[in-house]
């Protein structure tokens, strides 16, 4: 939309931006920067007001221009601004709903600011791993101060215009229309004016007194809170330049500082994410229009671990909740689990008494089928067991009402199987939450071979309304997820038996960047989830080599935190894990049953030896068609195993290692005697990357 040219007496109204946010590609760059030209140039005009369309001012820069000639061609956001600064005519920017990164940006270059009460301001660069690049970084802390701008900067959150009141970043916070008390400041400050040349942000002086103390403190503090992002030093870096440096080298610190950023790895990397994002709602052959079913009221079966934790999301998005049980004290126990989860955030101040009884309100516990009828979608959560679970989806079949969704929250089994006991299997779907289900990002959204389109629509957009990043995933054992990390925890056993302690293999990955490595994460979890679907894989896969080392310590009790002792041991109130004598004898007993002379694993063994475990089973489930793009299981990983996000996903890894490295490395693990001798043969996906030289994410989305 070319830029709307309005006149109010001797103030000239420009209102520019495409719908939905008002990005700052080079369309609207150059509308705009034409629009101030002429309204410069026209002698009727006095004052500029600048606004947005479609009631936000701008979300700032065209991300999809990032690290192309576009993000740079004339007129880019820096000559735009100066364009709107070196004005002889006052601007004055009309801030209304969101202000943010590059838009933010132009209204600093603007010489005075009226925002709407409900405005939010902010500068989100960091989250992708940038500065703020068009002045950002030099002009807010000119109107704010050094301490709160970099605040604001190293936040990346909007914040509320009220927020900065009686600060010179705001000359007023506007009750009414925003864009009327903008022309009245305009008019007003002509006549203050009488002539002369508009302020400029960039000619304020900055006095800090304690300033080298200030910057010193917030380095440290950013080295140890974020060892592993370069932008928030960079951050403090061009803030510092713009409190003792005049403004032209600041602006020049700023501009290395981020094209540093925009080319280094980790910037990469969150920009992938931010992209894998947005693409992980698109289904290749569900269109967006396709329609979608309401969802007013869901059932959800079990009131165990999950499925209370799968209710509270529902009752958070104010959706009402039955919750159905086998028994009595199973059900109270759920119910009592649910209050308490609401009792605890309300203690810590996060959720007000009220609102926390108002979603409780929204429970209703039953023992009774009937009950879940009139549910528009039923979420299962029994155990893990094929037999139960089929007949409780004959159950349902037989009571809730047609035209409603049937999901099962299964982790590992055959939803097909599941949804054939139904006489409607292109109702049911699966809904696998990751725990704890109310507060994990992750859903993996299950695809039946049946799965109707529009209830895979549904589910999809049901996610969103619960704050859950979903990720379409087909029917194999395990899914995206938990496919991939049993040949992980293969891998991590097999190293526990050639010689690498528990405690080394955590250290190991968790120095890679994991939140946590397999060992601590088994014995959260329950070191009898593992042994549960080892025990199946016995049976159904009898060839599959695996270490029986993890069965030994479950035949011990040591089934995690939850006995006290797993993999570590717990004490009592302490969460931490403590190296323990016995899992030491029992692993060394193993070794000399094993007859391994144990021999000991570099840290980069183990990483790689983990990573490519994930990186060659997924390369499979890419080419099975079990996941739709390599983004997809990048963001599962992301979400649902706490895979570093500097490091963009296991396929965003790879991919900056290069195919051919990693089977070359494969290649080494797999001369290794011990372990599956099968086990380092690269995926045929992943040998035709390395011969092509291509890239997982690259593939794009397949159809
Ligand atoms: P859980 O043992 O904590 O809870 C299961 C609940 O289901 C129990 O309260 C039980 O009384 C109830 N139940 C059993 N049979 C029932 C029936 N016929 N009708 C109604 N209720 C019945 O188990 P969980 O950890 O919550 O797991 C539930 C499901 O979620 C399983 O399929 C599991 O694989 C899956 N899952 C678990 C996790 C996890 O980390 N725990 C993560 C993802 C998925």
């Amino acid at each position: 939309m070319p830029v709307v040219k309005v006149r109010d007496g001797q103030v000239a109204v420009l209102t520019f931006g495409e719908p939905p946010v008002n990005s700052l590609g080079v369309t609207t760059r150059r509308d705009l920067a034409a629009a101030i030209d002429a309204a410069i140039a026209d002698p009727a005009v006095a004052a500029i007001v600048l606004s947005g369309a479609n009631g936000l001012f701008s979300a700032g820069a065209d991300i999809t221009e990032f690290g192309t000639p576009k993000m740079l061609a004339g007129p880019n956001l820096l000559d735009l601004i100066a364009l709107i600064e070196s004005s002889p005519k006052p601007v004055v920017a009309a801030i209304e709903g969101t202000c943010l990164g590059g838009g933010f940006e132009i209204a600093l270059g603007c010489h005075y600011r009226v925002a709407g009460a409900a405005a939010k301001l902010g500068l989100p660069e960091v989250k992708l791993g940038l500065l703020p690049g068009a002045g950002g970084t030099q002009r807010l802390p000119r109107l704010i101060g050094v301490e709160a701008a970099l605040n604001v900067i190293l936040a990346g959150e909007p914040v509320p215009a009220g927020a900065f009141k009686g600060s010179p970043l705001l000359d007023q916070i506007a009750d009414g229309p925003v864009v009327a008390a903008a022309v009245a400041l305009a008019n007003a400050k002509l006549t203050e004016l009488s002539g002369r040349a508009p302020p400029r942000a960039r000619d304020r002086k900055l006095r800090e007194p304690a300033l080298d103390a200030f910057l010193g403190f917030a380095r440290n503090s950013i080295k140890a809170a974020f060892p592993n992002y370069p932008a928030p030093l960079a951050i403090v870096d061009a803030i510092g330049s713009a409190a003792t440096q005049d403004f032209e080298t600041g602006m020049a610190a700023e501009r290395r500082g981020f094209s540093e950023l925009m080319h280094g790895p980790v910037s990469g990397a969150l920009r992938h994410l931010f992209f894998a994002e947005r693409a992980a709602a698109k289904i290749p052959d569900v269109p967006e229009s396709t329609p979608v079913r309401e969802v007013r009221r869901v059932g959800v079966v079990g009131a165990g671990t999950m499925g209370t934790g799968i209710a509270i999301n529902f009752l958070n998005a104010r959706i009402p909740v039955v919750l159905l049980e086998v028994g009595r004290e199973a059900l109270d126990q759920g119910v009592a689990r649910i209050a308490e989860t609401y009792e605890g955030q309300v203690k810590k101040g996060r959720l007000k008494p009220e609102d926390a009884a108002a979603r409780r309100a929204l429970l209703s516990p039953t023992l009774s089928y009937p009950d879940l009828a009139g549910c528009d979608l039923v979420i299962e959560a029994v155990f893990e067991d094929m037999d139960v679970k089929r007949q409780v989806f004959e159950r349902l079949d037989a009571t809730v009402k047609p035209g409603a969704i049937l999901a099962s929250n299964t982790s590992t089994l055959d939803l097909d199987r599941i949804a054939a006991v139904t006489k409607r299997p292109s109702d049911v779907i699966g809904t696998h939450f990751f725990s704890p289900a109310n507060v994990m990002k992750l859903l993996e959204v299950v695809r039946g071979k049946a799965t109707g389109k529009d209830v895979l629509a549904t589910v999809m957009k049901l996610a969103r309304t619960i704050r859950k990043t979903a990720v379409v995933a087909g029917v194999c054992d395990g899914f995206i997820g938990n496919r991939m990390i049993e040949q992980y925890l293969r891998q991590a056993l097999f190293m526990v038996d050639e010689g690498a302690s528990p405690a080394e293999i955590d250290r190991a990955i968790e120095g890679f960047g994991f939140a946590m490595g397999p060992f601590r994460m088994s014995d959260l979890a329950g070191n009898d989830i593992g042994w549960h679907i080892r025990k199946r894989r016995y049976l159904e896969s009898p060839t599959m080599a695996y270490s029986r080392i993890a069965d030994r310590l479950c035949e011990l009790g040591r089934l995690g935190q939850k006995t006290g002792a797993g993999w570590y041991d717990y004490r009592p109130g302490d969460r931490n894990a403590h190296p323990s004598a016995v899992v030491d004898e029992l692993i060394a007993k193993y070794r000399a049953e094993l007859g391994v002379a144990p021999r000991k694993l570099a840290k980069a063994e183990i990483v790689d030896r983990l990573v490519y475990a994930l990186v060659n089973e997924a390369a499979k489930i890419l080419d099975e068609g079990i996941a739709n793009k390599a983004s997809d299981i990048d963001l599962v990983y992301l979400y649902g195993y706490g895979f570093p996000a500097w490091r963009g996903g296991p396929m965003c890894y790879a991919d900056t290692v290069g195919s051919f490295g990693v089977v070359h490395r494969m290649a080494e693990f797999a001369r290794n005697p011990h372990g599956d001798p099968g086990f380092w043969t690269p995926a045929p996906l992943l040998a035709r990357l390395a011969a092509s030289g291509g890239a997982f994410n690259s593939i794009g989305v397949r159809s």
